[in-house]
């Protein structure tokens, strides 16, 4: 018999956690380690002892609930999200994986489910990247791909660190945030993209991860008046920023097929309303699952810098920050999540994620994998992200009964 989860639980949690840090567009604002996520880790800490399960944080403040199987010696399987939300984000990116395993570990529990292996709940820290700026943090350096000092050391826009903010909200934790013993990671997400809703499916098994290349650019030109300084008379660093990010967005066109080029953010100064832009920053965030596009992305956006820069007589410097290989998810977690879905007589398709998570760092140190649901209209990062319910209610079947496909693998 499949495991049947409880909907109307399910669904009362997932709208008593959406009340923490809620906007007034029905959306999310819960950024990482603020009073609202401390209050949504508060809640899960709650639920997870309601659960009888083991609760520990470590020095990121990843949060862990264990639910022991018949082996204690035995790898657990890690189940879990994360619980902050971008800056008037939406409701189900990362929240609804995290409730989705809990769902599971509650359902579990109502059925007397023994399994062979322990299964672990998890909240990463700071998966967003959006007040910390680094995603996947904690994540991160659970697997060992980040440093924790580092990351403990990174501040957000006002000077507050992670590991103070951690301190603050009571999340600094003993435990060492490196983990090398799990079986298995799952990690149910919203698709982020328009795929799933656009063939009909209820959910995805997901076979891979796009990579990324975060770069950044500096355009210094020369701050003059507005008023008497002709035009050809100018060095603006503003119009050769706005030149490169109009060759930048048409990049994708000539790299390959699935590639996506965003120019996200833009400071200039001095900006002011007068005075001709002397300098402008602004970051690239180029993605794809061809891997040579990922290694070729620097190249060829600095060469739209570099031009753009010589035709408006402006210097330039550019900067590599950060990147990621594209990633092929585990075959055990992919055949798993697919019988999980078949016994749950879900219907469901295989896709490429457009976007990192968790479940990437993961599959550096364990068999990795993920659910994904659909997003109406492919929209997320946004307040009017949303997912059908009956499709998050198709996807924690098909996760519950993976969770117990991965758990009573003997060890
Ligand atoms: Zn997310």
């Amino acid at each position: 018999m499949p495991l049947d989860i409880d909907a109307d639980r399910f669904r009362e949690t997932f709208e008593a956690y959406s009340e923490i840090g809620a906007t007034e567009a029905g959306g999310l604002h819960r950024l990482a380690l603020t009073d609202a996520d401390h209050e949504a880790r508060d809640l899960l800490v709650e639920h997870m002892e309601a659960l009888d399960l083991d609760v520990r944080v470590d020095e990121l403040g990843n949060t862990f609930g264990r639910r022991e199987g018949r082996d204690p010696d035995a790898a657990p399987v890690l189940i879990g999200s994360h619980l902050d939300s971008q800056p008037y984000g939406g409701r189900y990116d990362g929240q609804l994986g995290v409730l989705t395993a809990l769902e599971t570990l509650r359902t579990f529990e109502d059925e007397g489910v023994e399994t062979a292996r322990p299964v672990e709940l998890v909240n990463w820290t700071n998966e967003e990247g959006s007040r910390f700026e680094q995603a996947m943090l904690g994540s991160g350096v659970a697997a060992g791909a980040v440093d924790a000092d580092h990351a403990r050391s990174l501040a957000d826009s006002e000077g507050r660190t992670l590991g103070e903010e951690l301190e603050r909200i009571g999340y600094d934790g003993d435990a060492p945030a490196g983990i090398d013993d799990v079986y298995a990671y799952l990690e149910l997400h919203v698709e982020q993209g328009p795929t799933l809703e656009q063939s009909g499916s209820s959910i995805g098994v997901v076979d891979g991860v796009f990579g990324l290349n975060w770069m950044a650019a500096t355009l210094e030109g020369q701050a003059n008046h507005a008023g008497p300084t002709a035009m050809h008379d100018r060095r603006d660093a503003l119009a050769a920023a706005v030149d490169a990010a109009s060759e930048i967005n048409d990049l994708p066109n000539r790299l390959s097929e699935d590639a996506v080029a965003t120019v996200g953010r833009m400071d200039v100064t001095p900006n002011s309303i007068n005075v001709i832009p002397s300098e402008v920053t602004f970051t690239v965030d180029v993605r794809s699952y061809d891997p040579d596009v990922i290694s070729r992305a620097p190249e060829a956006v600095e060469f739209e810098v570099a031009s753009a820069a010589e035709r408006h007589g402006v210097e330039y410097e550019f900067e590599r920050l950060w990147s990621i290989d594209p990633l092929e998810f585990s075959p055990v977690v992919r055949e798993a999540v697919a019988a999980g879905a078949e016994a749950a007589d879900v219907p469901y398709q295989h896709i490429v994620s457009g976007a990192g998570h968790d479940a990437n760092h993961m599959a550096s140190i364990t068999e990795s994998g993920m659910v994904f649901v659909p997003s109406v209209d492919g929209l997320t990062h946004n307040e009017s992200e949303f997912t059908e319910w009956a499709d998050c209610v198709a996807g924690a079947l098909a996760y519950a009964n993976a969770t117990l496909e991965l758990a009573t693998t003997e060890a």
